[in-house]
């Protein structure tokens, strides 16, 4: 079995959640499966390795559920991007635009340090938008960018065509 028949086999299509025509991926199963979380820390793990990522940046919230331990299991430290109003110290903050009306995401303004290099972790990359923003936090923050690392990449979504510039050539993988 590869990893991604092991991954996708734990991973539930829930149609029209959150709202009708839009058909929601579902992780809980996979998270709940000790083989398959294991199997999915250990390959961000093995990415933050291969990128030379020092910090792992995870995006609210099911990046904090996957980034957290591949952040441990690599050696490397965790920084949250959170959604607005949620974080205590001063943050840097970026807002992009949603469907209806607009997200906005913070960092603390200290979590990271020039010359830090950085994964970015996701399950789940659709517009591209939450990536795209939280690409430009780290920038801002003077940190590089190692890569976005994501569980799964809707490839019917131009996701990853609207993150080429953020990018700025660092590596997108979708497990
Ligand atoms: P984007 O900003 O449109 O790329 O949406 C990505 C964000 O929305 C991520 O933080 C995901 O956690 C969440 N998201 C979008 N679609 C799904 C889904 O089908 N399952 C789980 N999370 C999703």
């Amino acid at each position: 079995h590869s990893l991604q028949d092991l991954l996708l086999a734990r991973i539930v299509d829930v149609p029209d959640y959150p709202k009708p025509g839009v058909t929601f991926k579902d992780i809980t199963p996979l998270l709940a499966d000790a083989e398959a979380f294991g199997a999915l820390t250990e390959a961000l793990a093995g990415l933050c390795r291969r990128h030379r990522a020092d910090k792992v940046v995870g995006l609210e919230a099911r990046g904090f559920i996957l980034g957290a331990p591949a952040a441990v299991r690599a050696g490397i430290g965790f920084v949250p991007v959170r959604k607005a109003g949620k974080l205590p110290g001063a943050t840097l903050g970026e807002s992009y635009a949603l469907e209806y009306g607009t997200a906005e995401i913070e960092i603390h303004a200290g979590a990271l340090r020039p010359g830090d290099r950085v994964l970015v972790i996701d399950d789940v990359l659709a517009t591209g938008g939450t990536a795209e923003a939280s690409l430009k936090l780290v920038r801002r923050a003077g940190a590089e960018v190692a890569g976005v690392a994501v569980l799964m990449e809707l490839g019917f979504l131009p996701g990853r065509k609207r993150l080429e510039a953020a990018l700025d050539g660092a590596p997108l993988d979708a497990l």
